[in-house]
Formats: structure tokens, C-alpha cells, sequence
């Protein structure tokens, strides 16, 4: 399965990218996880996002190209693979079907986790207050869902318009969503 999953920042994307990952065994390609790697390591590319990510901005497009075509084409995502945090502008989705198709992969479905954005400003402050995290941080968190807005949420649209795209609400609890998640993947709950 070839599955792209798509939310805002605090939609529980990425906790549901992982029990999926546990669940169906794809690979998880998060590329906010890739860039992490990248600043941790110190490499090139680390140092030249760093201070982007750091301001809850989006990295170039280009450079977000080369890092996920290099990924998908490793052997392990021949077999499916769920994408995570990409593609996050519509000129990215449009690079991402170009890479697919020349790798004969194309996505399959889309998963959009669907969470009321007054809902989603209430998570980031609860987090934040739990995480003990300074307001600089919290600044940094309504940037990224701005972003969101903006840049992101058109994606879904992209995917709707071709026919993929399923909303899944993303209330509830994180078992709620999954079996919502698997319902739209036809894959038996309770296995
Ligand atoms: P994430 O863990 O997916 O929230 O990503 C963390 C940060 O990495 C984002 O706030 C962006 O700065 C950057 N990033 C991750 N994925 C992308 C992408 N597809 N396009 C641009 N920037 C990205």
C-alpha cells in the first residue's frame, strides 16, 4: 500500500503514522524525521535547514525533491510505504507523482486526519504547557499551523480532484482514529 497521510500540525499525524507503521508493517518515511537526522548529524544539508525548520517555515521544494527521491527509491519502500509530512506544497505533490511514476509506484490513497483548527490551537497550548515549553516555541507552533493553512491545505484538495483522497475525523481517541484509518484501508481492526 502506497499511502500518503496528510494533517495539520497536532492532528495526530504523526502518532497514527506510527501505529500504522506497527500495524502494516510499511515502511514510515517522515521527512520532518529525514531533516532532523540531517541537522542532528550535522550534515550539509542539516546545516541549511536547520534555522528554516527552527521558525516553523517549509524547507525549498527542490530541496525536499532530491532528499524524497532518494528515499523512495530505496528498496524497502518498493513495496509500499506510508509518507509523512510530504507533499506539503501542491508543487510538491506534482514532483511526488512524477517520482512515483517513474518508479511505477504511484500513491494509492490519501488519508487526510481531519481536526477543527480552534481544536487544534486548544492541543498546541495543552502541550505546550505540559511540555513546559516557552511561548517563543508556542509563537513557533501557530507559525507551522499558518503554514499549514496557507501551503498544505490545498494538497488535499489535489488529491480529491484525482479521486484518492479519503477525511477521516481525527476526534477521539488515537485507537478511535486508527480504526477510522483502517476502515478506509479495508484492513480488519481487530487483527
Ligand atoms: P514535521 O516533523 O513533519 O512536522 O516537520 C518538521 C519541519 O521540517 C517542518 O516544520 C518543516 O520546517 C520541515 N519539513 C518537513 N517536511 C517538509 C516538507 N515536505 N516541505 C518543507 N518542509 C518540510
Amino acid at each position: 500500500m502506497r499511502i500518503v497521510l496528510l494533517g495539520a500540525p497536532g492532528s495526530g499525524k504523526g502518532t497514527q503514522a506510527a501505529l500504522l507503521v506497527e500495524r502494516l508493517g510499511l515502511p514510515h518515511i517522515s521527512t520532518g524525521a529525514l531533516l532532523r537526522d540531517a541537522i542532528k548529524r550535522g550534515t550539509r544539508l542539516g546545516l541549511a535547514v536547520k534555522e528554516i525548520t527552527e521558525k516553523g517555515e517549509l524547507v525549498p521544494d527542490d530541496v525536499m525533491s532530491d532528499l524524497v527521491k532518494e528515499r523512495l527509491g530505496r528498496d524497502d519502500a518498493a513495496d509500499g510505504f506510508i509518507l509523512d509530512g510530504y507533499p506539503r506544497t501542491l508543487e510538491q505533490a506534482k514532483v511526488l507523482d512524477a517520482i512515483l511514476e517513474e518508479l511505477a509506484r504511484p500513491v494509492e490513497v490519501a488519508i487526510l486526519i481531519d481536526v477543527d483548527a480552534d481544536q487544534i490551537i486548544k492541543r498546541i497550548e495543552l502541550r505546550a504547557e505540559e511540555e513546559g515549553r516557552s511561548d517563543d516555541t508556542v509563537d513557533v507552533l501557530r507559525n507551522r499551523m499558518r503554514v499549514y493553512q496557507e501551503k498544505t491545505a490545498p494538497v488535499a484538495d489535489y488529491y480529491a480532484d484525482r479521486g484518492l483522497l479519503t477525511r477521516v475525523l481525527g476526534s477521539g481517541t488515537r485507537d478511535d482514529v486508527l480504526e477510522r484509518i483502517l476502515s478506509v484501508l479495508q484492513v480488519d481492526a481487530a487483527n
